[in-house]
């Protein structure tokens, strides 16, 4: 079973930067998730800006369709946490809008790491329709 996923949520030009400043705020007020930080250049495997979005799989079947309606064009990576990071970037994850180039050669093959989680925010409102 897989236990967590990331929603990681990629920028490159100011009127993406603000369009993932809504989704991001929209996200935190709709879904209990834990929100990374701004990554305003790119970091690690990801190949452009980005913030992640961690959250357990209990909430996907509500997360991950809200999201497909309200990515707003954004290239969104979307992997599960198995403790293969490698794989999970590279092998096992869905794209939202288009696919970045990921440099998985710079993840461990294994690792618990992206296991743990605890959210970061509270809903303060229902999803909408
Ligand atoms: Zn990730």
């Amino acid at each position: 079973m897989i236990p967590s996923y990331h929603a990681h949520v990629y920028f490159r030009t100011q009127a993406e930067r603000e369009k993932a400043e809504i989704l991001r705020a929209q996200i935190a007020e709709r879904f209990v998730v834990r929100l990374g930080r701004w990554h305003d250049v790119p970091v690690g495997p990801h190949t452009a800006p980005m913030f992640q979005v961690a959250f357990l799989a209990g909430i996907f079947s509500e997360f991950i369709p809200w999201l497909m309606l309200n990515h707003a064009g954004l290239p969104i990576l979307l992997h599960p946490n198995t403790g293969r990071p490698r794989d999970d970037h590279v092998r096992y994850p869905f794209w939202f809008a288009e696919i970045l180039a990921i440099k998985g050669e710079t993840l461990p093959e294994i690792s618990d790491e992206a296991l743990e989680m605890e959210p970061n925010t509270t809903p303060q409102s229902k999803p909408v329709k």
